[in-house]
């Protein structure tokens, strides 16, 4: 990783600690081999004056649903110091009972809510704490023999901390751990299988110390070439066939998109694929986004996907308890030998983000090979993140979805009059719309990524042809014609 941090950038902060913590926030949060999409948080140490001018301590914490790439100050939560510290020292508490207790505790009603690992930042006796899930240090701990490579890489300069659950449950660790500790003495603390935090009471020291202890984890696993890889010719009639059968799944209909990068082509080639990539996933919290293991595509789509079923039914009747819902048994990737990684998602962001975590996870696999062996965390730790009380109660307030949400749609004619008005029906009812016209202007008609335009003569079977492909590859296949 590259130290991004800029001294006039960081001096334009004066002394508002607030504006210091979105300043380096935003670095860590602008690099994906730190954290990716929602992942990681931060935390500074302040007081916070209220309408009677009385001070109380605060810890300003990445609040929920905020990423550290693009968050501003509204994004972190002012909660009180003295209740965290207080709650840290309870001999139990259950997640949803710390979330209302952290929603107690807040100096503004109107912050979202404060990360989960709130307590654990509250403990850390430094001003400015940062976390990230950084690639190269958890795929050092995901492999045979993690801890001792992690040991012998830092010595004594961190505290290395077995996995458990995020949450109270690794404040509580934490703290039992740290009773005898000269903090001081510590450049940070690894969380085997999950991540690293660093801390300092100086903002730029303690995003120094990351970039750090970061970069050390990049030398040690040194660099791996992957081969050029002689492109498959995708065959999208194959993909839309599968996009098919993973919605039939799945019970709705997902989008689909396939890299056919160097890095993915060569992962899906190699002998043991099938094993290596389904031992689980880089950090535990991806499998909101992912599940615990991808499909893999062999033979019959459908009897793979009979197979995929079968094993997450399996999966959840061992792991599960009385009050837990099953979740949709459906795959959110792929991996196809000899085409690439296929990634699936109800809209384009989910998409997006699905693809980006997959691709970094399949890159860490190669990496802890190339080290002696992957290992991925046991299926009921991953089991117990997936099926989070947290989680599983966000599920039973979400919404019904639009019509025709993760649906996709081709019109013709779509530059004016009814074709242009079908369009924006359809991408208000969820749909991604492919917008062909034999009017150039189409191309540059429609902003959002939920349309494409394409110039296209419908009278011409052969740009019809290419249309349908296009579509294919953009999105998966396709559902709905207007034309
Ligand atoms: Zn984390």
């Amino acid at each position: 990783v590259k130290n991004l941090w800029n001294n006039s950038d960081a001096e334009a902060c004066g002394e508002d600690l607030l504006a210091l913590r979105v300043y380096s926030s935003r670095l860590i949060g602008q690099d994906p081999n730190l954290v990716l999409h929602g992942g990681g948080n931060t935390s500074v140490k302040s007081s916070y004056t209220d309408l009677f001018g009385d001070h109380h301590e605060v810890l300003y914490v990445k609040g929920s649903g905020w990423d550290l790439e693009t968050i501003e100050a509204e994004g972190f939560s002012p909660v009180r110091l003295d209740v965290l510290l207080r709650l840290a020292r309870l001999p139990s508490l259950t997640d949803s009972d710390m979330v209302h207790a952290q929603r107690g505790a807040l100096l503004n009603p109107s912050a979202p809510n404060p990360s989960v690992e709130a307590i654990l930042h509250a403990i850390i006796p430094y001003r400015f704490v940062d976390h990230s899930h950084s690639d190269a240090v958890v795929t050092l701990t995901n492999t045979v023999q993690g801890e001792e490579r992690i040991r012998s890489l830092y010595g004594n300069r961190v505290l290395i901390v077995p996995y458990v659950m995020p949450g109270f449950e690794l404040a509580k660790k934490v703290a039992e751990m740290t009773l005898e500790t000269d903090w001081s003495e510590l450049q940070g603390m690894i969380l085997m299988n999950h991540g690293l935090f660093t801390f300092s009471d100086d903002a730029k020291c303690s995003y120094d110390a990351m970039v750090q202890l970061v970069t050390e984890a990049e030398l040690e696993i040194g660099t791996r070439t992957t081969p050029d890889v002689v492109a498959t010719k995708l065959c999208t009639l194959e993909l839309a066939n599968l996009r098919s059968v993973v919605s039939h799944t799945a019970g709705f209909p997902m989008l689909a998109r396939i890299s056919q990068s160097d890095g993915s082509q060569d992962f899906t080639r190699r002998s043991n694929v099938a094993d290596i990539a389904t031992r689980g996933p880089l950090t535990p919290d991806h499998v909101i986004r992912t599940k615990r293991v991808p499909l893999i595509v062999e033979g019959d789509f459908t009897e793979a996907l009979a197979r995929y079923t079968q094993d997450y039914e399996d999966y959840f009747s061992r792991h599960s308890s009385d009050h837990h819902t099953r979740l949709d048994s459906a795959p959110r990737w792929a991996v196809w030998p000899g085409q690439g990684i296929v990634s699936f998602g109800r809209s384009l962001k989910d998409l997006h983000v699905v693809g980006d975590i997959v691709e970094h996870t399949c890159s860490a696999i190669a990496d802890g090979e190339y080290l002696g062996g992957w290992r991925a965390l046991p299926a009921e730790d991953i089991f117990a993140v997936e099926y989070w009380e947290l989680e599983q109660a966000k599920l039973k307030k979400s919404g019904t979805s639009l019509p025709f949400q993760g649906k996709i749609a081709m019109v013709t004619g779509a530059a004016s009059g009814i074709g242009r008005a079908c369009v924006e029906s359809l991408v208000e009812g969820g749909a991604v719309v492919v917008a062909l016209d034999i009017d150039a202007d189409v191309a540059g008609m429609y902003s959002g990524t939920n349309i494409l335009g394409l110039r296209c003569d419908v009278t011409d079977g052969l740009a019809i042809k290419n249309a349908v492909d296009t579509t294919v590859q953009q999105f998966g296949g396709l559902d709905i014609v207007v034309s």
